[in-house]
């Protein structure tokens, strides 16, 4: 055991995390629902999903099935040129849950490669057609869409990018919306598309996921969506967090009557089992590359696009999501969670309680203010990690959206914890 942990700590770098870092990573040997089992033998809830991936539970039979026996047929073969069943079938399922004005997928890795997908065919459109001056995008101050270069430089400047602010090209910055009717972001909003130079619109649809799990209306993105197609801007639904019923509807794009003209997915797309991204988009879109002429072909693509064993890991967990039982626990999640923001809204402790769908955000009333970097990080995490509960809080915002698996008593059980961490950090001198 001393050995693995010390042999990690020589040579192995892990995500978003310091190399510096005081603790060992906590060893992980098997995982079952919503539990992960540790090698010195921890029991721990998995209550954030394993960064949001997971949907059904750790290990799914269904999903490890459908692995091992495409595994035995297809492991693998190039994709330009060449196709196979397993990515016909998730095209065809995904269509079949997407917003109706989508038709065309383009499969890559994760969220990243799907948002630079997205935001690379917003581009070639408008160059496909011979337009040069549209070439700004428009996005949110707060926003985060992953970590290559394109996501960055459409995702909020700080720490994270400072060391790559040179390399990174200059978007359009709107406010975060505050209300349903925030007037001053529509005003923002408009005098920014009405340059005509504006390339694309892209967002995160109702909920700021890294920034805080911050949340706003349907009708205002909607009044944004309208007025950015009123001015020929493409509209991004970056749907890598918020898809596959995360929100309480199968895509957050599905509270607002405006649709976007591409939409960005991963995440729970395989039920977290393997990593996946793809970038679907309307037939405006793809019908500026049908042309003859190769400048026109839209030159990307990755070793592994719709890899065979990813496709159909992600075909056997939508057969899962589209079960009733699954979009009843979907249902019943929304419900616990609202009773509890309810029980609790009330605490001194808490600056703001909010939910949609599976999510659950907590936003802690902390001297310092709202930030990632806030001292009460690490003591949260630490506090609930002690109690055998995964929450990685971002800054003082502690959250919870759980694999759709979870039963009412096990997040009941959580539910108490934070009740009682929240009770604990008020009677704190
Ligand atoms: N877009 C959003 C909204 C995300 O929340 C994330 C990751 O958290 C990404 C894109 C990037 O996804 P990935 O980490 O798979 O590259």
């Amino acid at each position: 055991m001393d050995n693995l942990q010390e042999f990690d700590r020589k040579h192995i770098w892990h995500p978003f995390t310091s190399l510096d870092a005081d603790e060992d990573p906590i060893l992980i040997e098997n995982a079952e629902g919503i539990y992960l089992y540790s090698q010195d033998g921890r029991k721990i809830i998995d209550a954030v999903s394993s960064w949001w991936v997971n949907l059904h539970g750790h290990s799914h039979p269904k999903i490890a099935k459908a692995i091992a026996n495409q595994a035995q047929v297809l492991e693998h073969v190039i994709f330009a040129g060449f196709t196979h069943k397993p990515a016909i079938q998730l095209a065809k399922n995904l269509l079949t849950i997407l917003p109706d004005n989508q038709s065309k997928i383009f499969f890559s890795d994760n969220g990243s490669t799907a948002v630079e997908v997205a935001l690379k065919m917003a581009f070639q459109f408008w160059y496909n057609q011979g337009i040069s001056h549209k070439k700004k995008v428009i996005v949110f101050h707060g926003a985060y869409h992953g970590d290559t270069f394109g996501a960055m430089s459409v995702g909020e400047r700080g720490p994270f990018t400072a060391p790559f602010s040179s390399y990174l090209f200059d978007v359009r910055h709107v406010n975060f919306p505050k209300s349903a009717n925030d007037v001053d972001v529509i005003k923002q909003f408009t005098s920014l598309v009405e340059s005509d130079d504006v390339a694309a619109f892209i967002y995160e649809p109702l909920v700021q996921a890294a920034a805080g799990m911050r949340m706003y209306e349907p009708s205002l993105l909607d009044a944004l969506v309208t007025i950015a197609h009123s001015q020929n801007v493409i509209c991004i639904a970056d749907e890598v967090f918020t898809g596959f019923g995360r929100t309480g509807k199968m895509f957050a794009s599905d509270y607002l009557p405006s649709k976007p003209d591409i939409i960005a997915m991963s995440k729970g797309i395989t039920g977290g089992a393997l990593p996946l991204g793809a970038t679907s988009c309307t037939e405006r879109i793809t019908d500026a590359f049908k042309s003859h002429d190769h400048n026109k072909t839209f030159f990307h693509g990755h070793s592994y696009t719709a890899n065979p064993i990813a496709c159909s890991a992600a075909n056997a967990s939508f057969e899962l999501l589209m079960e009733e039982e699954c979009q009843a626990q979907i249902k019943k999640i929304s419900e616990l969670h609202i009773a509890f923001s309810e029980r609790i809204k009330h605490v001194d402790t808490i600056l703001d309680v909010r939910c949609i769908g599976t999510i659950l955000a907590i936003e802690l009333n902390t001297a310092a203010g709202t930030s990632y970097f806030s001292d009460v990080r690490k003591e949260i995490l630490t506090y609930f990690l002690k109690r055998n509960i995964l929450l990685r809080p971002l800054g003082n915002v502690m959250y919870i959206l759980p694999p759709y698996v979870i039963q009412e008593e096990q997040l009941g059980e959580i539910y108490n914890y934070i009740e009682d961490f929240l009770l604990e950090l008020k009677n704190k001198p």
